[in-house]
Parts: C-alpha cells; sequence; structure tokens
C-alpha cells in the first residue's frame, strides 16, 4: 500500500509533467498508478481501471507479461549495455533487426531491409529529417529540404518532432515549427468535408491538398511527405479509403519520399504488422516505436527501404547521426519477445478477423446515443465526436469542454478514455476479449449518459 497523499505531495513538489508541466490538474493531486494486469490498471487507493488507452497507445500484448520481464532480466545479466557505434555490434539488436525486416512486407517492389535504432518516437523522426535530408544530399539534390506533414499530426515532442507535428499548441511554444516544415489540413471528413460530400470524393479531394502544396513550394525542394496512417493523438482520424492510392500516386509522379510513422498503428494495432499494408501504400522510411516493446521498456527506430538504404550505404559512407542507446541490447531483447509473443497469440490477426471486427460492430451502436454524432473506428482503434444537434452538426461551445466532462466521469467510473477536444478515443491493449469489450462498451455508455445528465442539468442541452 502507498500513501497517496505523501506520493501527491511529492509530485507536486518535485515533479515536471509532460505536457503539463503539473500533474495537479483538477487540484486534487495526480492519480498514482501503482501497479497493472491484463488490460486494467490499479491507483494507490486500490480502485481497478479498465485501461482502453494501452498506456499511451502502446501496451499491446498486455500488462503482467512475465515472458518480456524475464528477456529483460536475462540480458541484463548478460549484456546489460554496448554501443552500436562504427564497428561494434550485439546479438539482440542484429535479431531484432532481422526480425523486423521479415515482418515488413514487400509492397510494389520495395523492401524494408534495414533498420536504424533509437529509444522513441521523437528520436526516430529527428532521425528521419537528418536521413531524408543526407539522401537528397547524396544524390546531388541539397535543394531537397522541405518535409510536408500535416496539421493535428503527431511525430514527437523533439524540435524535428513537435515541428512535424501539426499541434497549434505545440507550435505556440518554442519558436516552432523549425525551417523547412511545412503542414497541409488532415483528411477528417468531419471536420473538413463539403455539404453531402462523400466520404470517397473528400478522400481524393484531401490527398490533393498535398500535390498543391508541392506546387507551392516547388516540386524541385520538397524532400519528403510524413504522416501516420491513421492520426492518433490528434483524435483517431481515419482516413477515406480513397485517401492513401492518392497520395501514393502523387509522392511518385514528383519522386519525393514517403515517411509512415507507424508508432501507434504497427504491431497489430490495425490488424497488420505494419499498418502500410492495410491501406496498400509503399512507404520509404517507417517510423516505429512503443508498440514493438509493448511500452514495456523504450525503444523506437526506422524501418528504411531499399530506396534510401541503398544510398546510403553504397554512396553514404558516414552518417553523422546516432543515439547512446541505439540498438540497446535490453530494449532489443524485450522487443524480441514481445514480437514472438504477438506472433504466438497472433494479436495482430485476431484484431482483424476477431476483436476489431467487434469493436467496430459495438462501437456503430453508439451512433443511436444523443450525443454522438460519429463513432468510427479502424482495427483496435475508435473514436467518438460528441456533437450538441446530430442534425445539424452544431458542436458544443468548446468553452464548455465536453470532452473533458465525459473523461473527467470515465475516470471515475473506472475507465481510461482520451479527450480530444470533443472526441472520445480508445486504443485498449491487443489482447482484450469480447467479453472485456462488452465490459468497456457498458463503461462508455455509462459516462455517456453522466456526461448528457450534466448537459442537461447546466441547460446546454433539452
Ligand atoms: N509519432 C506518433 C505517431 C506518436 O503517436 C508518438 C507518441 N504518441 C510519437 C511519434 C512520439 O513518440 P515518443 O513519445 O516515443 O517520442
Amino acid at each position: 500500500q502507498h500513501d497517496t497523499k505523501a506520493i501527491q505531495a511529492l509530485d507536486s513538489a518535485h515533479y515536471l509533467h509532460p505536457f503539463t508541466s503539473h500533474g495537479d490538474l483538477a487540484g486534487v493531486g495526480a492519480r498514482v498508478i501503482t501497479r497493472a494486469d491484463n488490460i486494467y490498471v490499479w491507483d494507490s487507493e486500490g480502485a481497478k481501471i479498465l485501461d482502453a488507452m494501452s498506456g499511451l497507445w502502446c501496451v499491446n500484448a498486455g500488462y503482467g507479461r512475465k515472458e518480456l520481464a524475464d528477456a529483460a532480466y536475462q540480458q541484463m545479466m548478460t549484456l546489460p549495455f554496448y554501443n552500436s557505434f562504427f564497428n561494434t555490434t550485439n546479438v539482440p539488436a542484429v535479431q531484432l533487426a532481422a526480425k523486423l525486416a521479415s515482418l515488413a512486407p514487400v509492397v510494389g517492389g520495395r523492401k524494408f531491409e534495414h533498420v536504424f535504432f533509437s529509444s522513441s518516437g521523437s528520436e526516430s523522426n529527428d532521425t528521419n529529417v537528418r536521413m531524408v535530408r543526407r539522401y537528397w544530399d547524396l544524390l546531388g539534390q541539397p535543394q531537397r529540404k522541405v518535409i510536408i506533414s500535416r496539421h493535428n499530426a503527431y511525430h514527437g515532442s523533439t524540435m524535428a518532432g513537435a515541428s512535424l507535428g501539426g499541434m497549434s499548441g505545440m507550435h505556440a511554444q518554442g519558436d516552432l515549427p523549425i525551417p523547412n516544415i511545412t503542414h497541409i489540413e488532415q483528411p477528417h471528413h468531419w471536420d473538413n468535408a463539403l455539404p453531402g460530400e462523400s466520404h470517397a470524393d473528400f478522400g481524393r479531394r484531401a490527398a490533393g491538398w498535398l500535390e498543391e502544396k508541392i506546387l507551392e513550394v516547388g516540386p524541385e525542394k520538397v524532400a519528403a511527405f510524413i504522416a501516420e496512417p491513421v492520426q492518433g493523438a490528434g483524435g483517431v482520424i481515419i482516413p477515406p479509403e480513397t485517401y492513401w492510392p492518392e497520395i501514393q500516386r502523387i509522392v511518385d509522379q514528383y519522386g519525393i519520399l514517403l515517411i509512415s510513422d507507424e508508432v501507434i498503428c504497427a504491431f497489430g494495432r490495425l490488424g497488420h504488422w505494419f499498418a502500410y499494408q492495410k491501406f496498400g501504400y509503399r512507404p520509404d522510411l517507417i517510423t516505429f516505436a512503443k508498440g514493438v516493446t509493448s511500452g514495456y521498456i523504450p525503444l523506437g527506430g526506422v524501418m528504411v527501404g531499399d530506396r534510401v538504404a541503398k544510398v546510403l550505404i553504397e554512396q553514404g559512407g558516414e552518417f553523422n547521426h546516432g543515439y547512446t542507446y541505439s540498438g540497446h541490447p535490453v530494449a532489443c531483447a524485450v522487443a524480441l519477445a514481445n514480437l514472438e509473443l504477438m506472433e504466438r497469440e497472433d494479436l495482430p490477426g485476431r484484431v482483424k478477423n476477431d476483436i476489431g471486427p467487434y469493436l467496430a460492430e459495438r462501437f456503430a451502436e453508439l451512433s443511436d446515443h444523443p450525443l454522438v454524432g460519429a463513432a468510427e473506428t479502424c482495427g483496435f482503434v475508435a473514436g467518438l465526436v460528441l456533437v450538441k444537434d446530430k442534425g445539424t452538426r452544431e458542436m458544443f461551445d468548446p468553452a464548455l469542454s465536453v470532452g473533458m466532462i465525459c473523461r473527467g466521469h470515465c475516470f471515475r467510473s473506472g475507465l481510461i478514455m482520451r479527450a480530444v477536444g470533443d472526441r472520445m478515443i480508445i486504443a485498449p491493449p491487443l489482447v482484450m476479449t469480447r467479453e472485456q469489450i462488452d465490459e468497456m462498451m457498458g463503461l462508455i455508455v455509462k459516462c455517456l449518459d453522466a456526461t448528457l445528465d450534466d448537459l442537461r442539468n447546466a441547460g446546454e442541452l433539452a
């Protein structure tokens, strides 16, 4: 047992939290999470909470997996650390690189046979910026520096990661974005479609914004386009099926590199090892991170397709970039154990054929709720748009923070769901059962009802 008040006091006194700088947002002290098992976490007061966000989009294999702890212990006792700079390597890093290469399918003749390791998604996207610019330098086109990204995207929190990301709140601080990064609108049908525009037409039109931007910047200056297959932290924005094929056509036409940031979407989340398989496009570089170890230990990296690898290796010589923890043996050993476990339990297959379709079926039922304007799923991520008027699609006054009201009810009811504005989103562990999906749906409905009651009592709804 922990003394909650004492931990909260230390938290307030010493811990600068990510993104909030102070954990005591509600004025009642930060919630202290002390242990976890399967899809549940417990707080210091003993409350059991269903974690529908997999920690932070990553605990794919669920909590309490002994094989992952054992892998870390064994590797720590054998070789806890050595660097891979210049001319040394280590066994788990090599084996993991080979394993990842074997899991990435060949598309359109493009292979992924090389992996660069880091410790996080942010670092990996910094690597991407360095790598694409190095690629164009080596090809004698150093003017190709501009990387196009999308508004509301999340690509990390370092200077490059936050600049690639399209979160206006992050750009408002720290003099971001850094030069040569520019953004287009997200493919968000709810926010950006014209009245009556079909998803298919909207998808093609939204992809066309990339072409417009390339022409505005000048095709000879564009190095790459980076995007998440499904935007995660921006609120689970699922692109129409017509979006990615058109994006592929455009990047091919202008010869620019395509970076698929799969930090959330890879490793089964969309029912495949890698998300480009689901949408059928051909990236040149793939960002991965936390899900590769189910979040048990920090690890990230970039899968480097043969188009870039060939130039870097055959013409490159030195690439003056790397991290002390690139290819950390303990992190790589845990990742190997995690991927083995995921293969054994066929977690991507479960998402594709079993729990994914079941979640979609159950989520669709939420469309009947008076507060829900849209209920969308893709694999094992899902989002709800909370609306004031379903008919006119009128949203609530942002000052009401309806998403936060709903999130508060979730927290008190034993459910972790995330609010992004007035979108409520989930990404549960991939080991979830159908019974646990039912349990989660019961909690979601309870929290939506409680939010509805609050809004009616406050006179915001009839
Ligand atoms: N890219 C995407 C798509 C992400 O969702 C995240 C984190 N949620 C990152 C990059 C950054 O990863 P990290 O927090 O490990 O730096």
